[in-house]
């Protein structure tokens, strides 16, 4: 089944998928009954199942299925006292060039103008670069054509007090990490941890983003996934698990394809450490992990990649950055960011706090080494609506094609029609897939057809029919959403069929293989 890449209407496909997103209530503008307000949406119902599952699912594969090394979640407090982000360097730079018009006062990334404009890519440049860019080449307001500020830079984050009337000075978190960071020698403590050990954070991050945009891409708050690895520094080349994945690939843009233009290449986790490609085995085992995650939640392989940022987008502390990027239709967009960030934060807050946030190993003191995969959630949600959004194929309707590990309903139960026993038998199916644990729906409202077609639309990847012969012998029929096939099954198997599919022990291919 092709992915659409422009729609049958003439709307972009963003536009096309984007609309359906709303319109199905997958998201919904906060406060829209207000007017709504920049860079914040809701999730309903139908994004919040994705959402859940899709992070179970992440939850799943580098949590739980994690047997090299313990993993444990955490799950810190949002508000932060201003001392934390001051030792992890937020507070004096974590900000963003901002320009302003002097006559429409629509304000804008000053980065983001200058390459809009000129096309050419401006990370890493100074306020003086950008001042000098935007009066050079004589850069007006884009929306009235307007005389621009000066560029100024801007903290992202977003300021609070903790207390009554001039309390304790505290930001939003801008990122999950630091509570990790924070946290890590009691939580080592408290779990007996020994290296590597491994701390994971699904949770709101708050950033003021100077122009959100593009639904859910650039948002002001969004759902981070991370992990933070520690690591003895000795042993950075050295993972438990490494041999398991030595022959796994990965899509890689070095930084030296990067200044030739050239595209990502395919490397193996073997190759990848072994020349160099990446700084240790344990970035490695991660970029070939989110390539098996990514294919398991519907992104083809051939349209992402991992981009080894350039120096001047790398953090001065970094031993080197590889953003997943994923070609969309808007462009290609950062969905993942993985940092060697070293020692950096362990040692910052040490120096801070003035608590000593080394481990015991045989007797020696040490600072482990972090490497850090964090996903932003919403990103991933709309790369999948994207990649799982298929035109009308000839059903009169279009469709989402979900992988159905991550379908926000499992299964449409359904009586042929509204009529006893049909109706009797149908919910006692739907109860009893619940009660298994599958998220299904009951509907017996208008035609067959119509029911399989909302199915479709909100990608349901099989429709259970009861109908007059389920009365006789005690089958139901399936109906494969990707093929529109069906096949006939004893109804007493249906639960098992479906919390297998839900958990991805069963391919949706398979169904027809089940008949009888
Ligand atoms: P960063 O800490 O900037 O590397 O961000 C880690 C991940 O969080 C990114 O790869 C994105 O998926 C996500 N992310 C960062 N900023 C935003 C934002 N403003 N809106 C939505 N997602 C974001």
């Amino acid at each position: 089944m092709e992915r659409a890449e422009k729609s049958s209407e003439g709307k972009s496909l963003f536009e096309k998928v984007w609309t359906l997103a709303l319109h199905r209530g997958f998201v919904i503008p906060t406060a829209e009954i207000y007017g709504g307000i920049a860079g914040i949406y809701d999730f309903g119902p139908l994004g919040t199942l994705l959402v859940k599952r899709l992070i179970d699912l992440w939850r799943r594969f580098f949590i739980i299925e994690e047997t090299n090394f313990p993993v444990y979640e955490v799950s810190g407090a949002t508000i932060l006292p201003y001392e934390v982000l001051v030792a992890s360097g937020h507070v004096d730079s974590f900000v963003d060039p901002l320009v302003a018009c002097l006559k429409c006062k629509a304000k804008m990334r000053a980065d983001h103008l200058v390459e809009e404009k000129l096309g050419v890519r401006v990370e890493g440049a100074t306020v003086d670069e950008l001042n000098r860019m935007i009066r050079e080449n004589g850069l007006r307001c884009p929306n009235c054509g307007g005389e621009l500020s000066e560029v100024t830079l801007f903290n992202l984050m977003f300021k609070t007090e903790i207390g009554p009337l001039g309390g304790k000075a505290a930001f939003l978190r801008p990122e999950t990490a630091q509570v990790i960071f924070i946290d890590f020698k009691k939580a080592f403590q408290a779990m007996r941890g020994k290296l590597p050990f491994g701390l994971a954070q699904v949770g709101k991050a708050y950033r003021n983003e100077i122009s959100p945009r593009q639904g859910l891409i650039r948002l002001r708050e969004f759902t981070q996934m991370e992990i933070e690895v520690f690591i003895n520094p000795k042993e950075v080349n050295n993972h438990p698990g490494i041999e398991g994945v030595a022959d796994s690939k990965f899509r890689i843009l070095t930084r030296e394809g990067q200044l030739k233009g050239e595209e990502a290449v395919e490397v193996t986790v073997k190759e990848s450490v072994e020349k160099g490609v990446v700084p240790n085995a344990y970035m490695a085992y991660y970029l070939s992990k989110e390539t098996e995650f990514f294919e398991r939640i519907g992104i083809p392989r051939d349209k992402f990649y991992f981009r080894h940022m350039m120096p001047e987008e790398t953090p001065f502390y970094s031993g080197g950055n590889f953003d997943l990027e994923v070609e969309l239709s808007i462009g290609v967009k950062e969905v993942v960011g993985n940092a060697y960030r070293t020692d950096h934060d362990l040692r910052s807050h040490m120096r801070h706090s003035g608590e000593d946030l080394s481990v015991d190993v045989d007797g020696e003191k040490v600072v482990p080494e972090v490497v850090e995969p964090s996903f932003g959630v919403e990103r991933i949600v709309y790369c999948i609506l994207e990649y799982c959004y298929r035109e009308d194929d000839g059903r009169g309707w279009s469709w989402f094609q979900f992988p159905p590990e991550i379908a926000p309903v499992t299964a449409l139960i359904l009586p042929l029609m509204k009529k006893e026993p049909l109706v009797s038998k149908a919910k006692e199916m739907f109860r009893a897939a619940r009660k298994s644990g599958v998220f299904v729906e009951y509907d017996d409202r208008g035609s067959i057809g119509k029911r399989y077609a909302r199915a479709d639309e909100i990608g349901v990847p099989v429709c259970v029919t009861i109908d007059y012969q389920t009365i006789d012998d005690g089958t139901v029929t399936l109906r494969n959403r990707d093929t529109r096939n069906q096949v006939r099954v004893k109804a007493e198997l249906v639960p098992r069929i479906l919390l297998d599919l839900s958990e991805g022990r069963l391919s949706l291919n398979a169904l027809e293989a089940l008949k009888g």
